[in-house]
């Protein structure tokens, strides 16, 4: 998987295969944001940073639960519902 910095730069949405572009902080197009769980979502904007996409300079935190929605929307596909796994 590209880092998440690299994919940033290029201002498009993370998800798997869509090459959308996005603003900046946003992680991801409407579309797919919309399709990530709630709690995800949450955990997203708990460790958001305003200036991040700036300075490229993303918590740890906010990289892991980019992954878990990057994951989560790629596992999920276009039609499914959401099994959200604890690990
Ligand atoms: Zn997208």
């Amino acid at each position: 998987m590209p880092e998440i910095s690299e994919r940033t730069r290029k201002h498009t949405c993370h998800a798997e295969g869509c090459a959308k572009r996005v603003p900046p902080r946003f992680l991801m197009c409407a579309p797919h944001w919309y399709m990530v769980p709630n709690e995800l979502q949450a955990e997203v904007y708990r460790h958001y940073r305003p200036g991040q996409e700036i300075d490229k300079q993303p918590s740890p935190e906010y990289l892991q639960a980019a992954r878990a929605v990057i994951e989560a929307v790629a596992t999920a596909g276009p039609h499914s519902s959401f099994v959200i796994r604890h690990s």
